[in-house]
């Protein structure tokens, strides 16, 4: 089996449901220090094994080619040696079932260079950040939040956090944790497929918007001047959201551009 570009160590695995996972791996080497919100690469063979609960893949990979895919950094910015990440299986995929058959002291291939431009850098320490997700699309606020959330005190900080179920909804602990602990925290989980003894929301997330769900419960507004939003997930949420928000006055921030809204699409 080659394992020559494999430069890290599978230290915990957490699996939350058959498919979603928390992965925590060691570097050989130190990274440097990175922007809270930015991702790297991790790969793995084609000759490794697939997980028992993943199908086929949709697209057969040569069992010598090191398959590299994105993924956020969980992490606060300051880690340079542990680094976690939240994955969700694809199941017909080329890498994920691969990472989800992964134990503690497994080899695997970390990217040496962190990238990415979806960072708090652009929103002053005094303006308010919305940060709305799906799915797996948490990832860099739990970076955000772990990173920054102590220097901002005059920045209210809201996670809108949308899924179908419950167990859907990844560090759902630590958010609520933070909402309990830090006054300029607030966490709006909503879900639009709850049971019964779900307490909480079940809009989506542009009901909230437009109910104005946000601004009765934490005071933010929509407002570009004042409250930066940033929208991390699947690209149907993603590009509703946006239209919603461009239809509000949001302008995207691109390289070129300047704006409030801030987009990362997995
Ligand atoms: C900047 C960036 C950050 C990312 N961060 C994360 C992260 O934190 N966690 C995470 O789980 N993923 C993340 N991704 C997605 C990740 O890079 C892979 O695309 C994903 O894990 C699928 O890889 P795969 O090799 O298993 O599937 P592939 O073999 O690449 O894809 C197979 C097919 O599945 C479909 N597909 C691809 N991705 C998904 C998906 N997420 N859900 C459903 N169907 C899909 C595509 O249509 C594709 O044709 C990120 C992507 C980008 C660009």
């Amino acid at each position: 089996m080659p394992a020559h570009k494999y430069n890290a160590t599978v230290v915990q695995k957490i699996q939350i449901r058959p498919n979603l996972m928390i992965l925590r791996v060691a570097t050989d080497e130190p990274r440097s220090e990175f922007s809270a919100g930015q991702y790297t690469t991790l790969g793995l063979y084609g000759s490794e094994p697939r997980s028992a609960n993943s199908e086929p893949e949709a697209i057969p990979v040569k069992p010598e080619k090191l398959i590299q895919r994105a993924y956020s950094i969980a992490s606060a910015r300051h880690e340079t040696r542990q680094f976690e990440f939240y994955i969700s299986q694809v199941k017909t995929g080329q890498l994920t079932p691969r990472l989800f058959h992964l134990e503690v002291g497994d080899k695997v291939f970390v990217g040496r260079r962190i990238v990415g431009v979806f960072n708090l850098s652009n929103a002053p320490k005094d303006a308010d950040v919305v940060m709305i997700a799906t799915g797996t699309g948490i990832t860099p606020y739990i970076s955000f939040l772990r990173s920054h959330v102590m220097e901002r005190p005059k920045s209210k900080m809201v996670v809108i956090q949308a899924a179908a179920h419950q167990g859907d909804l990844g560090y759902f602990s630590e958010l609520s944790f933070l909402d309990s602990a830090f006054p300029n925290f607030y966490y709006l989980p909503t879900l639009t497929d709850a049971g019964d003894t779900w307490p909480g929301h079940r809009l989506w997330i542009e009901e909230m918007l437009e109910s104005g769900v946000l601004g009765q419960e934490t005071g933010v507004a929509c407002d570009p001047k004042r409250t930066h939003f940033y929208l991390c997930g699947n690209p149907v949420m993603v590009k509703n959201v946006s239209q919603w928000l461009t239809e509000h006055g949001y302008q995207k921030k691109t390289r070129r551009t300047e704006g409030t809204l801030f987009v990362e699409e997995f």
